[in-house]
């Protein structure tokens, strides 16, 4: 009995892996060409100041659509793209959108909006990235302090002489460092008096809870109340109801970003919203 039940489990995991692998496979085959082929979009999501209820940035977040696969989650296709090194060049192709629409979007509304870009581990260690941001800003003539680079606590397990360094270049050429994701990770407050952070995104899972129980109320709390005390800016992510938004208002949290106010949107979608905001 053991013995069958033993093979069974065994051929479960099996198959479950193949089709993974299979996948896995697929995605990273459809991946290759897909820059070329213009399959990608990026969608803003606005991010609100709580004190005055107005928009003052956004976060560009990729989508893809393929053909054969259909809508593809960046949750599902960022770490295939980290792992086969083409997040290298997918990450120039968000660079170049999300800094353009940045700088068309501040010019038609003569607001200093700011644009929060994500950065992964490979892309991080690429020596050429920095330049060409730099670069890009020059062009477009717009302030490094406006764009604000996202990193996960992942990517600051590995060379800490290195990560070191980058994270102080980054921050000598002006640009804006924030924690993504903050709690999910490992050693978070290390890190914080470590580097050169300006901003902590507390994550989506926190603020999910903290109208209904008392623990991530508290952890929310406690977060903000520390990295005020820190000088840091707190984002809240994922936040979808008013009750969420009230408490966090209370607790003194800066800026709110999450379905409540909107989903990620196309471009022209930002700037109508924008522009109607203004006119209040
Ligand atoms: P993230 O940077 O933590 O982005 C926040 C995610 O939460 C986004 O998912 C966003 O659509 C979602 N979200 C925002 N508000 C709400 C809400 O109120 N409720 C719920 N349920 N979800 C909300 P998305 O766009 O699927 O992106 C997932 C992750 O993929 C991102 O997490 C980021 O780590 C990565 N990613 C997305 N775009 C890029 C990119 O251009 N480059 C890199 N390197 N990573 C990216
Ligand atoms: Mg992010
Ligand atoms: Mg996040
Ligand atoms: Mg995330």
């Amino acid at each position: 009995q053991a013995k069958t039940l033993g093979r069974n489990t065994y051929s479960f995991f099996t198959k479950a892996m193949n089709t993974q692998m299979l996948r896995r496979f697929k995605v990273e085959e459809q991946l290759h060409g897909a820059l070329e082929r213009e399959e990608f979009t990026l969608h803003y999501q606005p991010q609100i100041e709580v004190k005055t209820g107005k928009i003052i940035g956004a976060e560009a977040l990729l989508r893809w659509h393929n053909p054969a696969l259909g809508q593809v989650t960046p949750d599902e296709f960022i770490p295939i793209a980290e792992h086969s090194g083409l997040i290298v060049a997918i990450g120039k192709y968000v660079f170049n959108q999300a800094l353009s629409f940045l700088k068309t979007w501040q010019s038609h509304t003569e607001k200093p909006y700011t644009m929060a870009i994500n950065l992964s581990p490979r892309q991080f260690r690429d020596t050429e990235l920095l330049n060409l941001l730099q670069d890009s800003l020059n062009k477009l003539n717009i302030d490094a302090q406006q764009i604000e680079l996202e990193i996960t606590e992942g990517l600051l397990l590995g060379d800490q002489t290195h990560i070191q360094q980058a994270l102080q270049t980054i921050n000598d050429l002006g640009f804006t460092l924030a924690m993504d994701d903050f709690g999910t990770g490992y050693s978070s407050l290390n890190y914080l008096r470590k580097y050169p952070f300006k901003t902590l995104k507390i994550d989506r899972s926190f603020i999910q809870g903290i109208a209904l129980n008392t623990s991530d109320y508290n952890l929310v709390k406690a977060t903000i109340a520390m990295s005020h005390s820190l000088d840091l800016t707190v984002i809240a992510e994922g936040v979808e109801t008013q009750q969420q938004l009230a408490i966090l208002s209370k607790l003194g949290c800066n800026t709110v970003q999450g379905y409540y106010f909107s989903k990620p949107i196309l471009a022209a979608q930002l700037l109508e919203l924008s522009t109607q905001q203004s006119a209040e």
